[in-house]
């Protein structure tokens, strides 16, 4: 049993005013595994107070400076990635597979960081003007339990490279990997209160982080639900906002598509994290003209899937991270057969063949529906869970117009042996980010969601400027 007392406020770990209590598990097994004291609105003012007294030295720190302290970061990270990935296993139940090389991500963050502002110039002439780049002050970080490493290292490096304090309230779900976290961020030494976690529920702390008049900006990584009353919480402080949030996210496969490869992209961009991602790619757009071979091939792929023991290097989908999630994923699959779409592989309930000791974790098994309709709830809702659609279109046009009805616009993927073929394709999809023919991330490029995936972008220069506010002075250039 592991249990955390503190939060993190000015450089030291403190007992939080916040008393209430919440269990935490290994989702594999179902059992609890420790326990975590939240904190409160009470520790979130003095989380921020701490913040706002460290960012005036913070921001006025040289771009050198704040290089080298992103180099530290990363290296305290790194230095103990191997702990916060059996960690992620083991309170996320993430698979060793994905996990494996997770914390060695969330590390590089601090790199990426490091390397966007050594390209980057704060001052910039205009006519007659001088714009200097300002950073914004505190900014609150809310993250998920999906990915949490690389959630608050991804967020937290930009700030602290834009000169910004910041505040922390990662998902109260991952209590044990925040621990491991901040025992490494708090190695690096830092000035106190330039960055604080506060344990927390949402509705209390991230709610009163939205609600505070000395957080400038708050940068959201959750669903879209969340992030609309976000956005409403922050309309008096004229919080700027990053909001990071749902997807529905389309995998078109053009009718010239090799199947060999196209299949196992969909199952990749489907199952990736066991299907709890906000870029999964779970409605399947298959050209009418194939879909039968597609569909045969596809639902031997996912009868292969190995479910089960995410410490086995071999299993592709681990379990739910919560109950809660479970049983929300189990309600779709039912709404996905009682809305009439065929089960082509999985359906509800747990995957057979469990070890005893798994019996009772938060598995389900890996589901596709064929014969779906776009305008099927399972179609447009998130579901986060290994759970696909395929849905038939009868031309190219139909199939990009499907792939663009959808309230989301997040991601996409586009499947054709042609790339010039599939770029055309993939330049009329709204999202905010296209994959053709295979996985891929690019740390220095934008990340973020069209429509209600979200507002603005992480990563990069983009990532960086969500950070800074560009002050003009007019008269200031001698000679001008
Ligand atoms: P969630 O929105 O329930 O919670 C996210 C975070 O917000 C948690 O820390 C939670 O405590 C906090 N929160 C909850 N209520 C709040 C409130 N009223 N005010 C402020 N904060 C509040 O999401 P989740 O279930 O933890 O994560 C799954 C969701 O995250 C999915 O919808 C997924 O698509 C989305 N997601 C998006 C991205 C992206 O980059 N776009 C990445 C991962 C996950």
């Amino acid at each position: 049993m592991k249990t955390i007392e503190h939060v993190y406020i000015n450089g030291a770990f403190v007992t939080p005013h916040g008393s209430e209590a919440q269990d935490l598990y290994n989702p594999a097994t179902g059992r609890v595994i420790g326990r975590v004291t939240l904190g409160d609105a009470e520790d979130t003012r003095r989380a921020v107070a701490a913040a706002k007294r460290a960012f005036p030295a913070w921001s006025r720190t040289s771009k050198q400076e704040r290089i080298a302290w992103l180099h530290k970061l990363h290296d305290v990270v790194h230095a103990r990635a191997d702990e916060l990935n059996a960690a992620t296993v083991e309170e996320y139940g993430g698979t060793v597979a994905q996990s494996g090389w997770r914390a060695a991500l969330a590390a590089e963050a601090f790199l990426n960081a490091a390397t966007t502002l050594e390209d980057y110039d704060f001052t910039r002439r205009i006519k007659a003007t001088e714009v200097s780049m300002q950073p914004m002050g505190v900014v609150g970080l809310i993250t998920p339990w999906n990915n949490n490493c690389g959630f608050i290292c991804g967020k937290l490096a930009m700030a602290l490279a834009a000169g910004c304090t910041a505040v922390i309230k990662p998902s109260e779900m991952s209590a044990i990997q925040t621990q491991l976290l901040a025992e490494c961020l708090h190695q690096a030494g830092l000035p106190p209160g330039v960055f604080n976690i506060v344990n927390g529920r949402g509705d209390v702390v991230g709610a009163a982080m939205t609600a505070h008049p000395d957080i400038a900006k708050i940068s959201f990584t959750g669903s879209t639900a969340v992030g609309k009353s976000i956005l409403r919480g922050g309309a008096d402080t004229m919080k700027r906002v990053t909001l990071e949030l749902g997807g529905k996210s389309p995998m078109l496969i053009l009718e010239d598509a090799d199947f060999a490869e196209a299949v196992p992209f969909a199952l990749a961009a489907g199952f990736m994290n066991n299907g709890q991602a906000c870029i999964a790619g779970t409605r399947i757009l298959v050209p009418q003209s194939r879909l039968e071979e597609f569909n045969a091939l596809l639902k031997t792929a996912v009868e292969n899937t190995r479910v089960g023991d995410p410490r086995d290097p071999a299993t592709i989908v681990g379990p739910m991270v919560s109950e809660k999630q479970y049983e929300r994923v189990q309600r779709y699959i039912r709404i996905g057969i009682e809305e009439g779409a065929t089960l082509l592989a999985g359906g509800p309930g747990r995957p057979e063949g469990l070890a005893p000791e798994l019996a009772q974790g938060w598995f389900v098994r890996p589901t596709v529906f064929s014969g779906v309709h776009n305008d099927m709830t399972i179609a447009r809702e998130e579901i986060f869970g290994p759970v696909l659609c395929v849905i038939p279109y009868r031309d190219e046009e139909q199939g990009i117009a499907i792939a663009n009805d959808t309230v989301y616009g997040l991601q996409a993927y586009v499947s054709s042996s042609d790339p010039r073929h599939a770029r055309a394709v993939a330049a009329r999809i709204d999202a905010g980010r296209v994959l053709i023919n295979r996985m891929e991330h690019e740390p220095l490029a934008p990340f973020g969601g069209f429509k209600q995936s979200g507002i603005g972008r992480e990563y990069g220069i983009f990532g960086l400027e969500a950070h800074l506010e560009p002050r003009t002075l007019l008269g200031a250039l001698p000679g001008v």
